[in-house]
């Protein structure tokens, strides 16, 4: 049974860096009112959960659904770079914790406290770490793609560490991260295994243009992401072209 999913619309994500060599980390607050909108990617196959449709369509989806969708998302992300490392002929070791919390200071990386509002990935103790109130309000508010959008970002980050890539500027990082995301989507799109509803690629765009850096900062500023043109770009770049696209090397 694949996933009913509900109708949701893309509001602004601020990007946020959380310090940059320990956690490559992510978005931020700032989501403003939803509108219903399109159904977000489904993941087919005896595997995902299902049951909830009714909770989708309104909105509603509670924080138990979104850490059950949410670790979908992760398992597929394991399957995908287990997949792709394999196929280069190396062992993928999947990201060792997905952690949830609700309060700041409730996760640490590296020693130091994680904020609300965001979303990480922690190379200090491997994990991927999400503020769960905040996430699933983006969730009902940006679309269930947003889910799979961030999971992938955050997830690529983990295999940028695997494979050494270490760029200088911050925003090198963060847009291969989201043409990565992009090929996690995109390919398992293309195998089945995800399916889109009609809208979602808008969707995934309208959300790109909400998570862009402002127009004034300078790209080669700590934190920096990318302009929300850049975002797309690498995104849609990795969403057509796979993994080829992203400079992996
Ligand atoms: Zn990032």
């Amino acid at each position: 049974m694949g996933e009913k999913a509900g109708r949701r619309r893309p509001g602004p994500l601020a990007g946020l860096l959380v310090a940059v060599v320990v956690a490559a980390g992510c978005m931020g607050g700032g989501l403003d009112q939803g509108e219903p909108e399109q159904p977000g990617p489904r993941q087919n196959g005896p595997a995902a959960s299902g049951g909830a449709d009714s909770t989708r369509a309104d909105g509603t989806t509670s924080v138990a659904e979104f850490k059950q969708d949410f670790s979908d998302a992760v398992g597929v992300a394991e399957r995908y770079w287990t997949d792709r490392f394999r196929a280069s002929g190396k062992q993928f070791q999947p990201i060792r914790r997905v952690v949830p919390y609700t309060r700041s200071g409730e996760v640490s990386c590296g020693g130091e406290a994680l904020p609300r509002n965001n979303a990480v990935y922690c190379s200090a103790g491997d994990f991927i770490a999400y503020d769960v109130n905040w996430s699933v309000g983006a969730f009902r508010q940006v679309g269930d793609a947003f889910l799979f959008y961030l999971l992938g970002h955050e997830y690529a980050h983990g295999v940028q560490v695997r494979l050494g890539i270490r760029y200088n500027f911050t925003i090198q990082q963060e847009l291969q991260a989201d043409c990565m995301a992009g090929a996690y989507i995109g390919d398992n799109v293309r195998s089945g295994t995800l399916t889109l509803a009609e809208g979602d690629l808008d969707e995934f765009r309208e959300g790109l243009l909400a998570v862009g850096d402002d127009p004034n900062q300078p790209w080669f500023a700590e934190g920096s992401h990318g302009t929300a043109e850049q975002r797309t770009d690498s995104f849609f770049r990795g969403y057509e072209n796979s993994l080829d696209a992203c400079g992996l090397g």
